[in-house]
């Protein structure tokens, strides 16, 4: 039977009743779906910032557990009316609870947080939320299963904390596990090892593992409800009314997350481009029509005249920069920077190299880590490693980019007309994205004198 993958994220499960709302899109689909659910609003860091208490006392775990059962209770209250369901909810959720206590306890008694155990602790906040929703679901009379990615299984490469999904282990079972005339509810957000250890996706990937399981069943869409318009020509916090995106193609939505924008996880489109599963996205606070997306994300590739279709920015980037005489021009070095960086698991998102100096779009959060090792290379072409991290990476986004002329000319005229130094720029990477780096003092004034050339005065 064709399916939708329906996924909710944490964007719509912020308040204690959201959890109707969520109820109300899913009455209205009028049929059996797949649905994918994210943890509540801010519980992964929640648990993810306790975790270091646990080291030190069992009384820190238990507040963890007390906090989280007093959560559950109120969200129960709020939404389960029927008393039988409201109870039977309520255990599962204490079961569940304890069992996260067990994992905090053997950190505690470990001494230390080994990723095995960080990984399934940070797994709780979506098996919540699943056993909230399902237990919603049934008490309002709809027929509906909860199914955990350990039982479909999703199983994953085994790389904790960034996992990536393994189809070729999973997907025939997968696609039979879920054939059933049903709702199927679902955490999102982690898979198993093969050896059926939890493994994370990553920060955010339930988009990530709603993408996986539609590619899996073969599913017609893959909708994501969210609490903003969909994709924009950019944040409307910083640009007085930008437009709205009815329609982008993966690679433009995958640079676009890649660069900042929050409306969906990089890696959503991974699974589906193949497949030719369209992404379609909702507002959760618009009309809760399902047949109105309010963006719709597939690989039909549409050039516009100006040729950007978004601006987006990132200040999550740093700048690592090594600098010496020869680094452009000596064989070697980049591959012997790129080894010491994925040793430690640290992803380059870009390089741009000269003769005199080698500089790295890396994570902030790996700078520290960056810079001890490429500090001990023990390359004596290499004379200097810096960080540059007060920067925004603003990333210019649409389809056609390479193959039509003065489109850089154009960013490069906006940054210079507000006076705005560009410290790195990167054409070509893709047929649809460029960037610069400016300052991170620069960043808005950035964003809205571009997204003024290429929406505004023309
Ligand atoms: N709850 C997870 C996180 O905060 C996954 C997600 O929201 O998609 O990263
Ligand atoms: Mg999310």
């Amino acid at each position: 039977m064709s399916k939708i993958v329906v996924k909710f994220g944490g964007s719509n499960l912020k308040t204690k009743s959201d959890l109707k709302k969520i109820l109300k899109v899913v009455e209205s689909y009028k049929k059996p779906l797949v649905i994918v659910v994210s943890a509540f609003y801010g519980i992964t860091d929640f648990l993810s910032s306790k975790i270091s208490g646990s080291l030190e006392t069992k009384e820190a775990i238990e507040n963890i557990v007390s906090e989280m059962k007093k959560h559950n209770r109120e969200i129960v209250g709020e939404n389960i009316t029927d008393l039988a369901y409201a109870q039977k909810t309520l255990m599962e959720l204490d079961g569940i609870v304890n069992q996260l206590e067990k994992f905090l306890l053997g950190v505690h008694y470990i001494g230390e947080v080994p990723e095995f155990l960080e990984d399934q602790i940070l797994s709780f906040g979506e098996k919540i939320s699943s056993i909230l929703l399902h237990n919603l679901l049934e008490s309002k009379g709809l027929k509906a299963e909860l199914v955990f990615p350990e039982d479909l299984p999703l199983i994953t490469d085994g790389e904790f904390g960034n996992a990536s999904v393994d189809f070729e282990a999973c997907e025939l079972k997968i696609k039979s596990r879920l054939s059933g005339n049903k709702i199927y509810v679902i955490p999102g957000f982690y898979g198993v090892s093969p050896s059926g250890k939890t493994t994370l996706l990553g920060k955010g990937g339930s988009d990530y593992s709603a993408a996986s399981i539609a590619r899996c069943i073969e599913a017609d869409y893959l909708d994501i409800w969210k609490d903003v318009n969909g994709f924009m020509t950019a944040d409307p916090k910083l640009v007085e009314k930008p437009r709205r995106l009815d329609k982008i193609t993966y690679a433009e939505a995958a640079e676009l997350a890649y660069f900042g924008a929050k409306i969906l996880h990089p890696r959503t489109v991974e699974p589906l481009m193949e497949a030719h599963i369209p992404v379609r996205i909702f507002n959760i606070n618009g009309t809760l029509d399902h047949t109105k997306p309010v963006s719709w994300v597939n690989s039909e590739e549409v050039v516009l005249d100006g040729v950007v279709k978004s601006v987006t920015y990132s200040d999550e980037f740093c700048i690592v920069k090594l600098k010496g005489p020869g680094v452009g021009l000596k064989p070697g070095v980049l591959a012997k920077v790129a080894g010491k960086l994925s040793e430690k698991k640290i992803n380059i998102n870009s390089v741009i190299t000269s003769q005199i100096a080698i500089n790295l779009l890396l994570h902030k959060k790996d700078k520290n880590a960056a810079l001890q090792v490429l500090k001990k290379l023990g390359l004596h072409t290499v004379t200097d490693v810096q960080a540059i991290d007060d920067v925004s990476v603003i990333a210019i986004v649409g389809q056609g980019m390479l193959d039509n002329y003065g489109i850089a000319a154009r960013i490069f005229t906006a940054a210079a007309r507000v006076g705005i130094n560009i410290k790195i720029s990167s054409t070509g990477a893709s047929q649809v994205v460029s960037y610069i780096v400016v300052d991170r003092e620069n960043r808005n004034n950035a964003v809205r004198e571009i997204h003024n050339e290429f929406f505004t005065n023309n």
